[in-house]
């Protein structure tokens, strides 16, 4: 298993907002390289799938009718060191707590709408990768 991978989702709200381009300007000047990328969309199935490991919290229904609300960009990022500093560069789940400059920091709204995702292990990063991608777009 590689382990210098992580998965990122660029979420409904900051695609909404028109964030994608500027979004993947920060990943790629951090000196990420984009391994898979997909424009796509999570039905609710789907998006209760991905975030499953949170079925018995309290927000669980909201995020997935949040994150099945419109389209998002799934990649693959590959980096030394990728899952830690894919979390330093997108900062605290919650935007009013994260650090300035960070991904959340510049482009999220609240807690939920917080406009990236980041695995936050590398065996997680493999099976969100593979969720979204097959071995042919992965590059
Ligand atoms: P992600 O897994 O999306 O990268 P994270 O690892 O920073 O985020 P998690 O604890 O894994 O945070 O929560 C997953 C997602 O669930 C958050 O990104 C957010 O969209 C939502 N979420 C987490 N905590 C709350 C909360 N208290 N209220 C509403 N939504 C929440
Ligand atoms: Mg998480």
């Amino acid at each position: 298993m590689k382990t210098n991978r992580t998965f990122t989702m660029i979420k409904p709200d900051a695609v909404a907002n028109g964030h994608i381009g500027a979004i993947l300007d920060h990943i790629t000047k951090a000196g990420f390289k984009i391994v898979a990328l997909k424009y796509t969309a999570l039905s609710a199935q789907k998006a209760g799938e991905f975030y499953a490991v949170h079925s018995e919290r309290g927000f669980y229904a909201d995020l997935v009718s949040f994150m099945s609300s419109g389209p998002i960009v799934a990649a693959i990022l590959e980096k030394d060191n990728a899952i830690a500093d894919f979390r330093t560069l997108i900062g605290a789940t919650d935007p009013s707590k994260a650090d300035k400059g960070t991904i959340r920091n510049l482009f999220a709204k609240s807690i939920e709408a917080n406009a990236v995702h980041g695995s936050d292990s590398d065996e997680n990063a493999e099976i969100e990768g593979s969720f979204f991608f097959s071995a042919f777009e992965k590059f």
